[in-house]
């Protein structure tokens, strides 16, 4: 066989596609079919939640400003009461929290168990309407000029074509908006590998306490957000090649097995390994604006505001243009979550965080709906 004979299966039309469940994808199909539109959510993996869930980041940074002020809604606000709800949660009582766990911000920001919320998010995006598609990897968009008529998806099924009125990419790496030939640029990172894990002391507590939060442990090898703990003589790594992301993954679980060969091997186990890359930064695109996280800047075409997670962003407010999800050159492609035209530095910093990639997921889905089913153009959606 040649690849020229390599037919996609004409899998269906939507008015919406959304690449990518992680939690910008999963409120962007929310967000869409709530508004009307036939929804489709594809996803390479078999669980929902992305670097939230799969990636084990299991920390949802806060909606408020850090001055009591609540600055998200929305969906966002309802993804960390369902974080919050059929597992362990530290969301404070003052934002809704059971009080059982301390949160040592006292901010409207939770922890929570990555499986369990994970196994709730099928039911609320099926509940909106949209279709879940797993195990499905979105290859390439199909452009007529700067126009996506749909994407070709690997899957079980073979090589499909999904057509679509409105593609969303919520890939976290910008897979589908860089091969549509939106202009975009790449991350650096620091090396990363996180996994959860208990010990003995943490069953001795989960015993006293008789509380889950005090048993599951984050355990990472790798650095923080400032590269404190990144090896030495490793160069940075980009994410954006089958390459790189393999020498990402070998390196951390080198560094997790090398630890794990100092342990006892009767004292600790290992609950779950993640299961996509923790890179903070693949690749954004370049938008019609750019968010920069500007105390108090305004937008004509604000999709909303947030707060800053960071104790040096306490009392901050940023409103988040629309303008960053698009580049005005493509009229039916449209960016959510960690790849929105941000550049590195506060805006990038502030607008990765899982309550913000839902606040700019639910935003597109809307936008997305209004272009499919009365061809609203982007510029006349906020
Ligand atoms: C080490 C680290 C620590 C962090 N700490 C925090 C924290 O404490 N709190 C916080 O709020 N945020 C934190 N973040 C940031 C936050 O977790 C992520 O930026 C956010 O969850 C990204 O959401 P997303 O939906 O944009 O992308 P992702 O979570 O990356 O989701 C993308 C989804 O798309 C799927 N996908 C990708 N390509 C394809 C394709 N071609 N076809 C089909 N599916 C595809 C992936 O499998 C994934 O499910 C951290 C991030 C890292 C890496």
């Amino acid at each position: 066989m040649n690849f020229s004979d390599i037919e996609p299966i004409y899998s269906g039309k939507y008015d919406v596609i959304v690449v990518g469940g992680g939690i910008a994808g999963i409120s962007a199909a929310v967000s869409a079919a709530r508004n009307g539109a036939k929804t489709l959510l594809i996803e390479k993996g078999m669980n929902l939640g992305g670097l939230a869930t799969s990636g084990l980041i299991s920390w949802y940074e806060p909606l408020c400003d850090g001055e009591g002020k609540q600055m998200v809604y929305g969906i966002s606000e309802e993804l960390i009461k369902l974080a919050a709800k059929y597992c362990f949660d530290n969301l404070p009582v003052k934002w809704g929290g059971s009080g059982k766990s301390k949160n040592h911000k006292d901010r409207y920001c939770t922890r929570f168990s990555p499986t369990v919320f994970s196994l709730a998010l099928d039911e609320y995006v099926l509940e909106s309407g949209a279709k879940i598609r797993f195990d499905s990897r979105a290859t390439y968009p199909v452009m007529e000029g700067n126009v996506c008529k749909g994407v070709i998806v690997e899957s079980a099924s073979g090589r499909e074509f999904f057509e679509s009125k409105c593609v969303i990419d919520a890939s976290g790496d910008a897979c589908i908006m860089h091969r549509s030939g939106v202009p975009t640029v790449d991350g650096e990172n620091y090396m990363t590998y996180i996994t959860h894990m208990y010990n003995l002391d943490d069953a001795k507590k989960l015993a006293e306490t008789g509380n889950t939060c005090d048993f599951r442990r984050w355990e990472g090898k790798g650095s923080d957000m400032e590269g404190n703990g990144h090896p030495e003589g490793m160069k940075m790594l980009k994410g954006v090649t089958g390459d790189d992301v393999t020498e990402y993954i070998l390196i951390g679980k080198k560094r997790m097995f090398d630890y794990v060969k100092t342990l006892d091997k009767n004292s600790f186990d290992i609950m779950t390994l993640p299961t996509m890359p923790q890179f903070r930064t693949i690749r954004r695109i370049i938008g019609k604006c750019d968010f920069n996280a500007i105390d108090g800047e305004t937008f004509a075409d604000s999709i909303g505001s947030c707060g800053d997670f960071r104790p040096k962003g306490i009392g901050k407010h940023y409103q988040i243009p629309f303008g960053a999800l698009y580049n005005e050159a493509f009229p039916n492609l449209l960016a959510a979550g960690r790849i929105i035209s941000a550049p590195k530095g506060d805006g990038w910093e502030v607008s990765r965080v899982i309550p913000n990639c839902a606040l700019t997921g639910e935003a597109a889905g809307k936008a997305a709906a209004k272009l499919a089913l009365n061809g609203t153009p982007f510029g006349e959606c906020y």
